[in-house]
């Protein structure tokens, strides 16, 4: 098995190949260089990476397992199995490299992380982790995605994190991260801002993915041990691409095991706007301090982007799968929205796992896959649950899956 943290990539200026990189004012370029120095000695201290794997283990239930999907396998005509990510404490992968990230953070003497969050996912395991570990936790977030996911704003608080409204402008992710971002740069000495996936500034994208990369590892030998064989296919959903890089980096070397990223598509990849596409239509250039490919408008600015998984619409992709997708070691594909819920039902009712709508990105993909006769087996990254979704599914989704009596909740006769 290989080493969490021995990759060959990136480069000491973080770039894989020309992404990546660091695009920063110079005061913040001096933190992002005592992170990648602290970082750098904490991939190399048993201590630390005792510590994590002590957490890893008893906090998040790691190993999660892998599940042979045999009545979906059977009904589709090809050979699938599910990494169980969805069973990792908080419902998802992103707690793996919260928890990294915490722990770099105590072991800097810094006292808060700091983060922007979305849909309330990357807030909420970062606020898990900042209360495990004992760090302040702020997490900003814009005013209509509070009114929208009211859930995770509870439990960020519940947690002991603040929620920092953003108001200006859409008041949705995009203002939450300059906000989060401005917050940073006003004190980078007692807090450090705690990404949520593979993007942004060196040394992001390599810590994040090591700390993800402990998906692939398990599933690696795991998948040996089930079938005395790699796995032909691997497919991941891409938001920013942690969840995915986390699986992928184990296989990277195993040319035989075809790659897929998953990209949602949203309502149209015609439109801009309405998708999220960012690898399969965007156009290498630099936003949020790193060079990748990303969906601009015709100002240069991020374009605003849609999935029906909000954990998916980002405007870029982390710089690895960039270079990834270049010298065709991994291949792009696309879901969308209306694919993932046709796969979210799917999975629930085939084999009585309610994935997360961003997750069932990547279930549709197989599925197509599928129907195109591709070989052998394919191993899912399951990303996430879908208790998150419910509530949203069953009202815009209901009446097409035969469940809309749900949507008039009961009232108790009087
Ligand atoms: C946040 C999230 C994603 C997308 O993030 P990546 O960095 O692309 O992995 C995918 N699945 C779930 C369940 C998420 O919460």
């Amino acid at each position: 098995m290989k080493n969490t943290f021995e990759h060959a990539l990136p480069d000491a200026q973080g770039f894989f190949g020309e992404y990546g990189g660091s695009f920063i004012p110079s005061e913040l370029q001096l933190v992002m260089d005592e992170i990648t120095q602290a970082y750098d000695e904490c991939r190399r201290d048993p201590e630390f990476q005792a510590e994590l794997a002590r957490l890893y283990k008893h906090f998040v239930g790691r190993p999660s397992p892998i599940f042979h999907a045999e009545n979906l396998s059977r009904k589709h005509g090809v050979d699938i199995y599910l990494k169980r990510e969805d069973l990792n404490h908080t419902g998802a992968h992103k707690i793996n490299h919260c928890l990294g990230e915490a722990l770099l953070a105590k072991k800097l003497g810094k006292k808060k992380v700091i983060a922007e969050t979305g849909a309330g996912q990357h807030g909420v395991a970062l606020a898990t982790a900042a209360a495990l570990v004992g760090l302040e936790c702020d997490i900003y977030m814009g005013e209509v995605d509070i009114a929208k996911e009211h859930p995770n704003v509870v439990r960020m608080r519940i947690l002991g994190a603040n929620v920092i409204p953003v108001t200006h402008g859409r008041k949705t992710l995009k203002e939450a991260v300059d906000a989060a971002f401005e917050a940073y740069l006003a004190d980078p000495i007692t807090q450090i801002y705690a990404i949520g996936s593979v993007v942004g500034p060196h040394p992001f994208p390599m810590m994040v993915r090591d700390f993800q990369s402990i998906i692939g590892n398990e599933a690696r030998v795991q998948f040996q041990e089930m079938t005395g064989k790699l796995p032909d296919n691997l497919v991941a959903c891409v938001g920013g691409g942690s969840n995915a890089m986390g699986l992928f980096s184990a296989f990277l070397d195993d040319t035989d095991v075809a790659i897929h990223g998953v990209e949602p598509a949203g309502r149209s990849l015609e439109q801009e706007g309405e998708h999220a596409a960012s690898i399969t239509l965007g156009e290498p250039g630099v936003m949020h301090g790193f060079k990748s490919y990303m969906l601009k408008d015709a100002q240069g600015e991020p374009q605003e982007v849609y999935s029906v998984a909000s954990g998916l619409d980002y405007p870029a992709v982390g710089p690895q799968h960039s270079y990834l997708k270049d010298i065709g070691r991994v291949k792009y594909g696309t879901a969308d929205d209306n694919e993932a819920i046709a796969a979210f039902f799917e999975l629930s009712r085939q084999e009585g796992i309610i994935p997360a709508i961003e997750s069932s990105h990547a279930v549709a993909y197989a599925l197509k896959l599928a129907q195109q006769g591709v070989k052998g087996s394919i191993l899912i990254n399951l990303s996430g649950r879908g208790d998150k979704d419910i509530d949203f599914v069953v009202e815009n989704y209901g009446a097409q899956y035969g469940i809309s009596e749900l949507v008039r909740r009961y009232t108790l006769p009087t």
